[in-house]
């Protein structure tokens, strides 16, 4: 995909409901900055307390009256998959709104996101027909069974750094397993889950059982949690949101949700560590890819002694070569910061990192590139050493493409050292001993252990989701459909007399 025009884009704004985007004459709307510049591109109507009741009411009637949860799992599969085909047949449209809209850069769009969405949904297609229940002869004459059922409508509210594949795997799995779903996507990046519900209604997916509602979280995504006829949240966003919503569902409820939180992870590297060169490209892209605004980044890195400077060196070598410019610049390689004042944060926190006894190796400001000067918040890749655990920039979730190192000298000094306080969501371990890799694997507390290597690609079978305070459930995998379902118990005495 070459570099494109972003004024040449035009967007879906509205809610979706009933098979169709709805306006809201008089409600009170939000400019939408796009993060590459900073120029408003579109208005977004924002849902309140009686829009956010519509979009649900309507979802539950859907639910109760349409088929969709009552038909043979095979055909909502048919259905699912016929959606992922025309997501990947629609990437020219779908992925340009995507970038224009978000941190994504155009070519990991069509590149990632627009197949990852796609292949998610194949995913839980596949899973449909598989969600079985158990069976047992209690006694003699008597028979006991699970039935999977479920829940009806799900409340689905998701983060604004991977827009499209955020949505596809709450809602994929949610549908899956026969609910309907009512999604509040992120007000930064409002318009792509409007283009996917659209296909989706063109795949066949029946009129209110996807909905989306816009609208500030304290208010639409509020309102969403509290809602009565939503039987159960899934969520992915930074910790405080997630436990406060969880408190909301706790008091509205109890309502059981699925919580997809931040994280601090660490990058265990040991000195035995396989292809230094491999690794460093690894250690930097982790911390690098989508500007470091990844739940899973490896934003701690924690190396063995007599590898640290070899190893520091390569990675700060990758970071001088990024090339910051807006997502529709396809030479670009390091995409913006969301948004003025999450630039502004990040700065914040490596200040205090600086005060707090940090030494910048590489980066530490912001870019001087004219698509900054227009508005656009570019960080560039930092790397800081003379850190302690204390230091802010190793406690707190930056959301930045900002590395800290620590060194060790013994196996156990280092897990210590890769432990955080209350994160647990993802870590790697990068050495060529298999029996020091798992010894770590084991001892790290974390949802997700990468041994040499670090992050995702068409893994879905194998579930995401944190440890502590990154999270509750699962994401992904077996766990991420039955996660949707509930259990029924019957009991059947087939020896009385009829
Ligand atoms: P956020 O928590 O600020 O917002 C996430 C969503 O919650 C948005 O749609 C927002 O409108 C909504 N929201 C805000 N307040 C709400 C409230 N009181 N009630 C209901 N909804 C509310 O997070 P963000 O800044 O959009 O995303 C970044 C965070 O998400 C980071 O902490 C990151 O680690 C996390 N994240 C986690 C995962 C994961 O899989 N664990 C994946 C992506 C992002």
């Amino acid at each position: 995909m070459q570099t494109f025009d972003p004024n040449q884009i035009s967007v879906p704004t509205g809610h979706f409901i009933n098979g169709a985007l709805v306006g809201d004459a008089g409600a009170e709307t939000m400019a939408v900055r796009r993060p590459s510049d900073g120029q408003v591109y579109a208005q977004l109507p924002l849902a309140d307390e009686a829009l956010v009741d519509r979009a649900v009411e309507a979802s539950w009637k859907a639910w109760r009256s349409s088929d969709w949860a009552r038909r043979a799992p095979r055909d909502r599969a048919r259905v699912l998959r016929r959606w992922a085909d025309l997501v990947e047949a629609d990437a020219p449209t779908l992925g340009l709104i995507e970038a224009v809209g978000s941190t994504r850069p155009v070519r990991d769009v069509m590149a990632w996101d627009i197949p990852f969405t796609a292949e998610g949904l194949r995913f839980f297609a596949e899973y449909a027909d598989k969600i079985g229940g158990e069976v047992a002869a209690t006694q003699h004459s008597q028979l006991g069974m699970t039935i999977a059922e479920p829940y009806g409508v799900v409340g689905a509210i998701t983060p604004w750094n991977f827009p499209l594949v955020m949505v596809s795997w709450k809602v994929g799995a949610a549908l899956a397993a026969g609910n309907a779903v009512v999604l509040k996507p992120s007000e930064l990046t409002p318009f792509s889950s409007l283009r996917l519900a659209e296909l989706a209604v063109q795949a066949g997916v029946p009129a209110d059982i996807f909905n989306v509602v816009q609208g500030y979280g304290h208010v639409a995504g509020d309102a969403l949690s509290r809602h009565q006829r939503i039987a159960k949240m899934t969520f992915t966003g930074s910790t405080r949101t997630g436990s406060s919503i969880m408190a909301t569902c706790a008091q509205y409820g109890p309502k059981p949700v699925t919580l997809e939180l931040g994280g601090k992870s660490p990058q265990l590297v040991f000195d035995d560590a396989p292809d230094i060169d491999r690794l460093a490209a690894l250690i930097a892209g982790a911390i690098t890819g989508n500007a470091g605004q990844v739940c899973v980044a490896g934003s701690r890195l924690i190396v063995q002694r007599g590898i640290a400077e070899e190893l520091i060196e390569r990675v700060a070598a990758h970071f001088a070569a990024h090339r910051p410019g807006p997502t529709w610049d396809a030479e670009a390689t390091l995409p913006p910061i969301i948004s003025a004042s999450q630039g502004v944060r990040i700065d914040g926190i490596v200040s205090r990192a600086k005060e707090a006894g940090a030494i910048v190796r590489c980066g530490g400001s912001f870019a001087d590139i004219a698509a900054a000067r227009q508005g656009g918040a570019y960080y560039l890749p930092t790397l800081l050493e003379g850190v302690d655990g204390d230091n802010p920039a190793v406690r707190e979730e930056i959301f930045g493409p900002v590395l800290t190192v620590q060194t060790f000298e013994e196996e156990d000094e280092g897990l210590l050292l890769a432990a955080h306080e209350c994160y647990g969501l993802a870590a790697g371990v990068h050495t060529a001993d298999i029996s020091r890799a798992l010894r770590a694997v084991r001892k790290l507390e974390a949802g997700t252990v990468w041994v040499n290597r670090y992050g995702r690609s068409n893994d879905f079978v194998i579930p995401t989701g944190g440890y502590h305070q990154s999270g509750i459930g699962k994401d992904l995998g077996r766990q991420a459909v039955e996660a949707n379902l509930r259990f029924k118990s019957v009991l059947v005495d087939f020896a009385v007399p009829v």
